[in-house]
């Protein structure tokens, strides 16, 4: 059988969010780049549905401030909005104890702290902006081979029964949290398990959510009920982010529903009255995975390849988000300077960037399961006084809100006016 080559300035492994997302960047941001994309789902543009119908059932992900920032300037924003629940305040509590700390949009002169949208809204959404630039799908598609040429990256791709070849002068891995091509080229990932699961499920209840995203700690591990639904009316239902052992995990599926709801009654409380429904339960371990070194000649890893967060934070994707802005803009450097793109001093300075701000990240979300995971009476006592804490000293909280909005630390802005400036000249 013959195979198929072709050459590309980069190819992303793995169209999910933050591949998706990267190429779309890249179409905007560094059009003179050509971008092909690998996936081994079939995404194709064309299977696209017409029109799209918010589930009970469908995935969210809670987006910070920050991150609409980001699809702002990808002008995916107008679009991704009209399924965004508005996140305007946040309560965090502990499960019968006093200590609470609240945070409200207003106090930070913003309309929101966040966003609650749907995974397949996102995902749809992309696909369609994709449609009018030139990156190049390969999909259902999967890369089953990596060479390091001289030059770039040699890919080996298995699309049906047809093998391509296609040489990428820089190769993106974004292949997920369980990155095979990451293990396939040796990069040295570090994985703590959390022993715990994080069940996902829509619910409703007998109270308005009032925009509000509770965070519960409990002894039996954090909780997490955003708002979700109507953009524009607060309704009734909140998606769950509920952590449990396994033992618990296999207990709680094996329930009714009714019963489910009763369980998450006891552990949640009655801030939102009465749980009186509850949707499909997906499930997933949870695990921190983190890469110190995400970058070597031609290849970048990116997304859930490079690290994988507790999700009970919200933080994995928008640390994700600024990730990819940070590497297109070395990109678009790269390219202004004359410099290859697979370059080490290119992506080095990714990585260099980069770095802060996902130590800092993955510390805040750590830190927070493992201070609020401890049932000891001193640490618990010490959290209340932090959570009251938090609430009465006005610096605090700022802290604490600009890590939940994604805006705080130091991080490197992105994307940066002068990138901006540059995909306004071709615009033009
Ligand atoms: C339960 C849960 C809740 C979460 N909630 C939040 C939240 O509220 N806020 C937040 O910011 N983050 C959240 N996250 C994190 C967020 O979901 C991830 O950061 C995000 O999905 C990462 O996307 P990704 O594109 O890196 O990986 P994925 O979404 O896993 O995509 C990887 C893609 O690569 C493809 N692929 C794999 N191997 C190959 C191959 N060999 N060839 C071609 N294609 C391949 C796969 O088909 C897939 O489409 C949550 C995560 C979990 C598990």
């Amino acid at each position: 059988m013959n195979t198929n080559r072709l050459d590309t300035d980069l190819l992303i492994a793995g169209g999910g969010l933050a591949g998706a997302t990267l190429a779309l960047a890249l179409a905007r941001f560094v059009p003179e780049l050509s971008v092909t994309v690998v996936e081994a789902f079939p995404l194709s543009p064309d299977a696209l549905p017409a029109d799209y119908q918010p589930s009970y059932d469908a995935r969210s992900t809670a987006l910070a401030w920050g991150s609409r920032r980001i699809f702002d300037a990808l002008d995916l924003w107008p679009g991704l909005s009209e399924h965004a629940t508005p996140i305007r305040h946040i309560h965090v509590s502990d499960r019968g104890r006093f200590g609470a700390t609240r945070l409200h949009a207003h106090e930070h002169d913003q309309e929101a702290l966040g966003y609650v949208a749907d995974n397949r809204w996102m995902g749809l959404s992309l696909m369609r902006a994709l449609m009018g630039t030139s990156v190049n799908w390969l999909a259902p598609a999967e890369v089953v081979d990596m060479t390091p040429v001289s030059g770039g990256v040699r890919v080996a791709i298995q699309r049906g029964n047809e093998p391509h070849e296609v040489n990428a002068r820089c190769l993106v891995i974004a292949d997920g949290g369980r990155s095979g091509l990451r293990e396939k080229l040796g990069f040295i990932a570090r994985t703590e398990d959390y022993g715990q699961n994080a069940l996902i499920a829509n619910v409703s209840t007998s109270d308005s959510h009032g925009f509000t995203a509770y965070e519960r700690f409990t002894e039996a591990g954090p909780m997490a009920l955003l708002p979700h639904g109507s953009p524009a009316r607060a309704g009734h239902e909140s998606a769950l982010v509920w952590t449990l052992s396994d033992s618990e995990l296999s207990d709680i599926l094996s329930l009714s529903d009714e019963q489910k709801c009763q369980k998450l009654q006891a552990r949640f409380g009655w801030r939102l009255g009465r749980f009186t429904r509850i949707g499909q339960c997906h499930h997933y371990p949870l695990k921190l995975t983190t890469v110190a070194e995400p970058v070597r000649p031609g290849v970048a890893l990116v997304g859930n390849a490079a690290h994988a967060l507790h999700p009970v934070a919200g933080q994995g994707f928008n640390l994700a988000l600024r990730g990819l802005m940070t590497l297109v803009e070395q990109f678009r450097r790269a390219v202004d300077e004359g410099l290859p793109i697979g370059d080490l001093a290119v992506l080095g300075r990714y990585q260099q960037l980069h770095r802060e701000d996902w130590q800092q990240t993955v510390q805040f979300s750590d830190s927070l399961i493992r201070i609020f995971g401890q049932p000891l009476s001193p640490v618990a006592a010490a959290r209340d006084v932090g959570l009251v804490g938090l609430d009465l000293m006005p610096g605090a909280k700022r802290w604490f809100a600009r890590k939940a909005m994604g805006t705080g630390g130091r991080k490197p802005q992105v994307p940066s006016q002068a990138l901006l400036a540059k995909a306004g000249e071709h615009d033009e």
